[in-house]
C-alpha cells in the first residue's frame, strides 16, 4: 500500500490520522507545527515526538522533504534560483526574489506543463505529474530554511499550470495561509494562470482572497492563439469575463501579465487594441520583455518599443508597469534551468558545469 503523505493533511485530517494511530489531539497540532511551522526535514528531527511515535510515523506516511540539486546565485540582483529533486528522480525549479517589500518565492506546481505556450521552455516535454500540495509547500519551506530568512510572499508562477492541478493548489493555499503554518497573507500569495476560464469561475468561489494573474500576452484572440494553444480552447471574451467574476466575488485586481515579443505582439497597434480589450477591467498590466528560450526563435522587444507600449497603454487610462527582470544570468524564466540540467544529465559531455552550485 502507498504510504499516506502526511504533509499534504490540513490539520483535521491529521486529527482524525493521528487519532487512528491511538494518540490524543493535541500530537496531531504538535506534528503539524513540526511540519508547517518550524519546517522539519523528517520525523527524527521532531524531538517533542517520542521516539515510538516518530517510528510508527516513519512506517505509515510519507514525509515529503525536497533535496536541493543545485542552486544558483544571480551575480546582479540576489535572486537565488534552485533545483529541487523529489522522491521519484524528478527535478522542479523554485525561484527566490528579494524585493524591498520582503522576500517572494516562485513555486512550481506541476513537473512540466501540457499547455504548450510557444515561449515556455516548461512544456517542451509536455507533462510529467501533478506536484503534490506537500511539494508545492516544501519549495518554500526548504528556501526559508536553508536561507534562514522569513518568505513573505509566493506566487504560484513556475513550472506548471496550477489551475491544472487545482485540488493540490487549494490545499497549499490553506495550509500555507491557514493557522499553524507559514500563515501567509492570502493577499500575498498570487496564482498564475494562462486562463482556464472554467477553473477561474471556480476559483472565485472558494472565499479566498489570493490574487489572480492571468498571462495574456496578446490584445486578440488571433495572435494569442499562436503563442497559446489555450486561447483555442476559452476565447479573450470568456477568460476576461472570468476575470471580472473573480474581481467581483473577491474585490482583488487582477494582474494581466504580457511578455513582449518583437513583431509578434508589440506594436503600438497591440498596445491600442490591449487598451481596447482592458476597457472595464479592474486590474494593472505587468509588461515583461519575453526571455528568449535556447530551442525557440523569439526575440525580446527592445527597450525602446517596451516603453512606447507602456507609454500607450498609460495615455489610454491603463495601469500598466515594466517588470525588472530578475536573474537572467541563471536562466531565470519558466523551465529553464530545470531544461538545463535534464540536457545536461543526457550529455553530460556537453553541459557538464551545470550542476554544481555557483555564485
Ligand atoms: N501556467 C501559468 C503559470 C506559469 S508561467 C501561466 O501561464 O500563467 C508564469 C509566467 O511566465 C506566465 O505569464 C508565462 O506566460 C510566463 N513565461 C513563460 N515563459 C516565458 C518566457 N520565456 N519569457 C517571458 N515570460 C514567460
Amino acid at each position: 500500500m502507498e504510504r499516506r503523505d502526511i504533509k499534504s493533511f490540513t490539520l483535521t485530517e491529521l486529527e482524525t490520522a493521528m487519532r487512528e494511530l491511538g494518540e490524543k489531539p493535541f500530537r496531531a497540532r504538535q506534528l503539524y507545527q513540526w511540519m508547517h511551522e518550524k519546517l522539519a526535514g523528517s520525523f527524527d528531527e521532531m524531538t517533542s515526538l517520542s521516539k515510538e511515535l516518530r517510528r510508527k510515523l516513519f512506517e505509515q506516511f510519507l514525509y515529503v522533504s525536497l533535496k536541493p540539486v543545485c542552486e544558483k546565485v544571480s551575480k546582479f540582483d540576489g535572486t537565488r534560483k534552485y533545483l529541487f529533486a523529489l522522491e521519484d528522480g524528478h527535478v522542479i525549479e523554485s525561484v527566490l526574489m528579494r524585493y524591498s517589500y520582503g522576500n517572494s518565492v516562485c513555486v512550481s506546481s506541476q513537473v512540466g506543463c501540457r499547455m504548450g505556450c510557444t515561449f515556455c521552455a516548461s512544456t517542451l516535454d509536455g507533462l510529467e505529474r501533478n506536484l503534490r500540495a506537500s511539494e508545492m509547500l516544501d519549495q518554500v519551506y526548504r528556501i526559508q530554511a536553508m536561507t534562514g530568512e522569513r518568505v513573505s510572499h509566493v506566487v504560484v508562477m513556475g513550472s506548471g499550470e496550477p489551475l491544472d492541478n487545482y485540488d493540490s493548489l487549494l490545499r497549499f493555499i490553506r495550509i500555507i495561509s491557514g493557522e499553524g503554518g507559514l500563515r501567509l497573507g492570502q493577499r500575498n500569495i498570487t496564482v498564475s494562470t494562462c486562463g482556464v476560464a472554467p477553473a477561474i469561475r471556480r476559483l472565485a468561489e472558494e472565499k479566498l482572497s489570493v490574487t489572480l494573474a492571468l498571462s495574456l500576452h496578446a490584445p486578440d484572440d488571433a495572435t494569442r492563439k499562436t503563442l497559446m494553444p489555450i486561447a483555442k480552447t476559452y476565447a479573450l471574451s470568456d477568460v476576461l469575463e472570468a476575470c471580472r467574476f473573480y474581481f467581483e466575488k473577491t474585490g482583488r485586481r487582477v494582474t494581466f501579465e504580457y511578455s513582449l515579443v518583437k513583431g509578434v505582439n508589440d506594436r503600438l497597434s497591440d498596445a491600442r487594441a490591449l487598451a481596447a480589450l482592458l476597457k472595464g477591467q479592474r486590474g494593472h498590466v505587468n509588461l515583461i520583455p519575453v526571455n528568449p528560450v535556447r530551442e525557440r526563435d523569439y526575440v525580446q522587444s527592445d527597450r525602446r518599443s517596451v516603453e512606447a507600449f507602456q507609454g500607450c497603454l498609460e495615455k489610454s487610462g491603463v495601469n500598466a508597469t515594466i517588470r525588472r527582470e530578475l536573474g537572467r544570468d541563471i536562466d531565470g524564466a519558466c523551465g529553464q534551468l530545470r531544461r538545463r540540467y535534464i540536457d545536461s544529465v543526457k550529455t553530460p559531455d556537453e553541459g557538464g558545469g551545470e550542476g554544481g552550485r555557483s555564485e
